[in-house]
């Protein structure tokens, strides 16, 4: 089914469906506190709107390693001889309010930028740090970035210049960074970034949180091997005990292979559903988060409240399996 279609339906269904639509929107379309990121609002209200600046908070996860939360998907801040290097850039206007918050921690420069996907707000803040800082994002992050309007024309110095395919590895030493690719699974260009050092990664949306996924089809995501591709990084990166995710808490590799199972047990149940001739309307009405994940904090939607809900996802899904 076109994608156009499948918008259209979404839009025709409602409020949910118009969060999801906004979702799928091109990525970059929408505005600061609008759609074309999915990390819009925590829910307490700070950080959007022309009230004030955003509203930011830091916290330590090891020596020489910070997130900061708000404004969009969590930040990694990663201390090296260099200088810091910032993982993802939150929403657009973020900037002054993320060196701001790194500048409580350190007087370095910030000298590289990661983005884990393409997501506004994720990459948002971008072009605050300058053309001098380097950019490193997976190959097909960057093509999905040079499709929004935030890096057309006069802004492409904001894309990154430095890609990878498979891994990446970056720095020397204990400031060595690697950068991972599994497949595709919130997008067709994940990043998973390890702090080698420190036993520490960013995975980015591809575990936004303890919830169903988000899973943007538009840029390549994937509900079929969502699951798949959390269980190869699970086995893939050794010697990691701490996890930033997208949007939510600090995790632990536990954490990472439990939602890579919930998702292979998402995708089989879609499935199912798709064999068993129901719509994709009917199936999510019937959808429940199994008991076993439930007890585990599991909820529809991310921790946060937003999008990633059931419809959505069994739509990607759905589209996916009736193309094969
Ligand atoms: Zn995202």
């Amino acid at each position: 089914m076109k994608r156009g279609i499948v918008l259209g339906a979404l839009i025709a269904v409602g409020a949910l469906s118009m969060a999801v639509a906004g979702f799928q929107a091109p990525a970059g379309q929408g505005r600061e506190g609008q759609a074309g990121g999915d990390g819009r609002g925590r829910g307490d209200g700070r950080g959007r709107g022309p009230a004030g600046p955003p509203m930011l908070d830091i916290m330590k996860v090891k020596d020489n390693l910070w997130m900061i939360t708000g404004a969009g998907g969590n930040s990694g801040v990663f201390l090296t001889a260099e200088g810091v290097t910032l993982v993802d850039t939150k929403n657009p206007g973020t900037g002054q309010a993320i060196l701001d918050k790194i500048k409580t921690v350190t007087d370095r420069p910030i000298t590289r930028i990661i983005n884990t996907h393409t997501h506004a707000d994720h990459t948002g803040s971008n072009e605050f740090f300058g053309t001098t800082v380097e950019i490193v994002a997976h190959d097909n992050t960057k093509a999905n970035m040079q499709k929004m309007d935030n890096f057309k024309g006069d802004k492409s110095v904001f894309l990154p210049k430095r890609t990878f395919k498979d891994k990446l590895t970056i720095g020397n030493g204990k400031d060595e960074i690697d950068l991972f690719y599994f497949g595709p699974a919130h997008t067709s260009g994940d990043a998973f970034v390890v702090f080698k050092e420190l036993r520490a990664m960013h995975a980015g949306d591809t575990f936004a949180g303890k919830g169903t996924p988000l899973i943007d089809g538009n840029n390549g995501g994937s509900g079929v091997e969502y699951g798949k591709t959390l269980a190869k990084a699970a086995a893939g990166i050794k010697n990691v005990d701490t996890i930033i995710t997208g949007h939510s808490t600090l995790m632990t590799p536990a954490d990472l292979k439990e939602f890579a199972d919930f998702n292979n047990d998402f995708a089989a149940w879609g499935q199912a559903q798709m064999k068993a001739g129901k719509t994709v309307e009917a199936a999510a009405a019937e959808y429940k988060i199994p008991d076993w994940y439930k007890a585990r904090g599991y909820t529809i939607g991310n921790p946060i409240g937003q999008m990633g809900g059931v419809r959505g996802n069994l739509q990607v899904i759905y589209d996916e399996l009736s193309k094969k």
